[in-house]
C-alpha cells in the first residue's frame, strides 16, 4: 500500500492546509513528501495519527520531550496552572522558580532572561555580546542552526540545508557580511579567521554538538580552542544549547565537556514541550540587559507561567530521576543495532551518537563536519525513513536532524525498533 492509502485523513487535512498556509505547514522542517501526517494525540513514546496509526516517536518534536509525550506530572501541573489563567503580563512565581532552577543547574549562569523561542535566545545573546564588546562581527560554524533570524541564517543546517537555501532571500548583505562562517571541527580555519578579523569579532556562537546536521560530535580540541580564543571580555563564546541543554547532562554541554561558555542559549527541554527560550550568563554580562541595562530585549509572552510550569516540572523530574545513563544506554542499544545491521549487510554507513541523540549516515564512513553530512547518501536515508515509518517508527524526515530518546521509551519500543531496522535495511538492500 502506498502512503496516500495509509494516510488518507492526513491528505484531506493537508490539502486544506496548502490553501491557507505556505507549503501547508507552520514550519518548513515539518514538510516531507508527499505530505506530512497529522497527529491527533500523543502519549509516552507514541504518536497517534488522525489516520489511526500508532508510531514510536524518536523525533520528539525535534528534541524537547525528554520525558516523552504528556508526562503525567507535567500534564497535571500545566492543567492546574491553566485554570488560574494563562498569562498576566506581570511577574509570576513559576517564571521565578524556573529562573532559579536554571541558575542552579546550568554552569556559569547567574542571571537568565526567559524568552519564547531558541531563535529569540540566540538573537538576543548575539546582541548582548555585540553591545558588550563593541564589536560587530560574529563567527558561526557551517551547519549550525541558531534559529531563523538574519545574523545566523548563513550556511545553517536543519531545514535550511534541506531546502538548499541556506542564505534566505531577504537577508541584507550588510547583515550577512558580519557573519563569518568556519567549518565545524576545523581548528585551523577558526584560528585563521580569528587572527584575520581579530578586533572586529565580538562573539563566537556554536552548537557544542552539531545537532542540526544530524549528530556531529565536537573533536576534543575544537571546543577548547574556541574557549582559548574567546577572551571573555573581548570576544564572548556563546554556546547554543537549545538542543544539548538538559539533554547531555543536567548542566548541558558545558558540564558534559567541562568547558565554560560566556553566554548560554536554552530552549526545547527548558519548556517541557511548551514554547520557551532563554539566554543567560554571569552578572557581568546579563546586567546589561534591559531594564537593568541598555541592551533591549522584550516579549509579551516572556516568562509565560504555563510554559514555565511545564519546564520547571520537567527539570524537577530530571533532577530527581537523573535518567542520563538510562537514556544513553537506550540510544547506544539502538545505535549499535543499526551499526550491526549495516555491517551484516555490507551497507556503507556510520552512526554518530552523543548520549541520547544520534543519527545514521549512509554511503560514508566518517562524519565530522557539515561537508561530510552533505556528501552522505540522502536518498538512502529517505528510503530508510519511509521504511521505518511503514514499520511504525517515526524519526525526523531529514538527515539533518537528530534522533532523540526519552525516558518513556520502553523495552518493547526498543525491540520493535530493532525489528524495524532489520526489515528496513533488508528492503534497502533488496
Ligand atoms: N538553536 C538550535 C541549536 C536549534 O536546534 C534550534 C531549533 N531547532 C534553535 C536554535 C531555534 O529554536 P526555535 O525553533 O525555538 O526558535
Amino acid at each position: 500500500m502506498g502512503y496516500e492509502d495509509e494516510f488518507p485523513e492526513s491528505l484531506e487535512l493537508f490539502k486544506r492546509a496548502e490553501r491557507v498556509m505556505p507549503g501547508g505547514v507552520s514550519s518548513p522542517v515539518r514538510r516531507f513528501d508527499p505530505y506530512p501526517f497529522y497527529v491527533e494525540r500523543a502519549e509516552g513514546s507514541r504518536l497517534y495519527t488522525v489516520d489511526g496509526h500508532v508510531l514510536i516517536d524518536y523525533c520528539l518534536a525535534f528534541g524537547p520531550l525528554i520525558l516523552g509525550h504528556a508526562h503525567p506530572e507535567v500534564v497535571e501541573a500545566v492543567v492546574e496552572r491553566v485554570r488560574e489563567g494563562f498569562h498576566y503580563g506581570t511577574p509570576t512565581l513559576p517564571e521565578l522558580k524556573l529562573a532559579e532552577k536554571v541558575v542552579e543547574l546550568v554552569p556559569n549562569v547567574e542571571k537568565v532572561r526567559l524568552v519564547n523561542t531558541g531563535t529569540e535566545a540566540t538573537m538576543s545573546a548575539i546582541r548582548l555580546a555585540r553591545a558588550y564588546t563593541g564589536r560587530e562581527k560574529i563567527v558561526k560554524f557551517e551547519g549550525c542552526y541558531h534559529g531563523a533570524h538574519d545574523a545566523v541564517l548563513v550556511r545553517a543546517g536543519s531545514g535550511a540545508s534541506e531546502l538548499g537555501a541556506p542564505d534566505s532571500p531577504g537577508i541584507p548583505e550588510s547583515v550577512a557580511e558580519n557573519t563569518l562562517v568556519c567549518p565545524f571541527n576545523d581548528v585551523e580555519a577558526f584560528v585563521e579567521t580569528v587572527e584575520r578579523f581579530d578586533e572586529e569579532i565580538g562573539a563566537v556562537i556554536v552548537e557544542p554538538v552539531l545537532g542540526n546536521a544530524g549528530c556531529v560530535p565536537p573533536d576534543e580540541e575544537f571546543l577548547k580552542v574556541l574557549r582559548e580564543y574567546c577572551d571573555g571580555t573581548e570576544r564572548l563564546l556563546i554556546f547554543d544549547e537549545v538542543i544539548t541543554g538538559f539533554r547531555l547532562e543536567l548542566g548541558g554541554a558545558q558540564e558534559y565537556y567541562g568547558i565554560d561558555a560566556d553566554l548560554v542559549c536554552l530552549g526545547k527541554i527548558l519548556g517541557g514541550g511548551l514554547p520557551i527560550g532563554a539566554f543567560g550568563g554571569p552578572e557581568e554580562y546579563m546586567s546589561r540587559v534591559a531594564p537593568e541595562g541598555k541592551v533591549y530585549q522584550a516579549g509579551t509572552f516572556n516568562g509565560n507561567p504555563v510554559s514555565a510550569t511545564a519546564g520547571l516540572v520537567t527539570l524537577e523530574v530530571l533532577e530527581r530521576e537523573r535518567p542520563y545513563d538510562e537514556l544513553s544506554s537506550k540510544a547506544e542499544r539502538l545505535a549499535s543495532a543499526l551499526e550491526d545491521g549495516l555491517e551484516d549487510r555490507g551497507i556503507e554507513g556510520v552512526v554518530n551518537r552523543v548520549e541520547s541523540m544520534f543519527q545514521v549516515y549512509f554511503g560514508i564512513e566518517e562524519v565530522r563536519d557539515y561537508a561530510d553530512v552533505n556528501s552522505a547518501d540522502h536518498d538512502a536515508f529517505k528510503r530508510f525513513h519511509r521504511e521505518l515509518l511503514e514499520h511504525g517508527v517515526w524519526i525526523a524526515a531529514s538527515n539533518y536532524e537528530a534522533w532523540f530518546l526519552s525516558i518513556a521509551h520502553t523495552e518493547t519500543d526498543l525491540e520493535r525498533t530493532e525489528e524495524a531496522f532489520e526489515e528496513a535495511l533488508d528492503r534497502l538492500t533488496g
